[in-house]
């Protein structure tokens, strides 16, 4: 197949021919040994994306082409099968959705995650998580519970903040965060294991007391398990696209980042430090137990954001 234009919404997609779908993941101190990426790029746009630099890989160096030229990976269910039983005899948890959504609008025209869930239906026993910003992961919430019956699966909600209007400026094409909830509460009701993921927690837009508490409550009333959060990470790729938004939206705040993000990828550890205790007390008083996921060691170069989407 060659190029497919989308024109009303501007968007190419490509075939790619990966080796496999399922990728071992080697050397790092994560709660997941394998991942899954149905899709190469995402067009929700999120400013902050820490997976922008992965176009690269593929010749792609204009930051629009994140964005617009969408790489599909082919599947063959065979081959699924036969990586996910792999998978399951390491007894490693499969994360689906590690760098890219797999739940992208692209996914209801093509439906390579719904192919990977219709696969890890047929391995009993195999360990499952995914990681949207997509209410498009209803439309699955059948087939999850045929896994959920025999294996195990969990769905993590990304969701930085409830202000639409800030939403829709940091995520432009993913949809509302009230909408997430209404999904989060869908799956949970269904059986399925969610999870609220605060992720990025962006300094002086998202990070406000009043923001955080109101996501965890909102996460409780919905039925998510755990919550958990992290702060922006600012890798090359990612940065460039972030402070050119930051220069036309909040133009104020750039002084800030700055200093905040002066000699490295991360935030300082003070301003990291602080947030974690305020979520973990939030947390507490609304009624989740204290957790943040502890897969990074202090000293690690694994970036926070993607230590806990990758
Ligand atoms: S939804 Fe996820 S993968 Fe897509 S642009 Fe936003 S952060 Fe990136």
């Amino acid at each position: 197949m060659g190029p497919t234009f989308d024109e009303r919404r501007g968007v190419e997609y490509r075939q790619l021919r990966a080796a496999s779908l399922v990728n071992r993941l080697n050397a790092r101190p994560m709660p997941f040994g394998w991942t899954v990426n149905p899709y190469r790029g995402c067009e929700m746009s999120c400013k902050y994306c820490f997976a922008r630099y992965t176009h690269e890989f593929l010749g792609e160096n204009d930051p629009a082409a994140f964005e617009r030229r969408i790489y599909v990976k082919l599947t063959d269910p065979g081959s699924l099968v036969a990586e996910l039983k792999r998978a399951r005899r390491s007894g490693l948890l499969v994360a689906l959705g590690t760098a890219t959504d797999p739940y992208q609008p692209a996914e209801s025209r093509f439906e390579v995650t719904r192919r990977v869930l219709e696969a890890a239906s047929k391995v009993v026993g195999v360990r499952l998580s995914i990681t949207t910003k997509s209410v498009l992961v209803r439309r699955d919430l059948t087939l999850l519970r045929e896994i959920a019956a025999r294996s195990e699966v969990s769905v993590n909600f990304s969701i930085p903040t409830l202000d639409q209007a800030l939403a829709r400026r940091l995520e432009p094409r993913a949809p509302r965060p009230d909408l997430r909830f209404e999904a989060m509460t869908a799956l949970a009701a269904g059986g399925i294991p969610t999870r609220l993921f605060i992720m990025p927690v962006l300094p002086r837009l998202t990070d406000g007391e009043a923001n955080l508490r109101a996501l965890l409550v909102r996460a409780r009333e919905a039925g998510a398990e755990i919550a958990e959060s992290n702060v922006l990470f600012l890798r090359r790729g990612t940065r460039e696209t972030f402070f050119e938004f930051l220069r036309a939206e909040f133009p104020e705040l750039v002084p800030e980042y700055e200093r905040l993000y002066a000699d490295s990828a991360y935030a300082r550890r003070d301003y990291v430090a602080g947030i974690e205790a305020l979520v973990r007390r939030l947390s507490a008083e609304v009624g989740f137990g204290a957790r943040r996921r502890a897969d990074r060691p202090a000293d690690s170069p694994t970036p926070s954001q993607l230590s806990l989407v990758w």
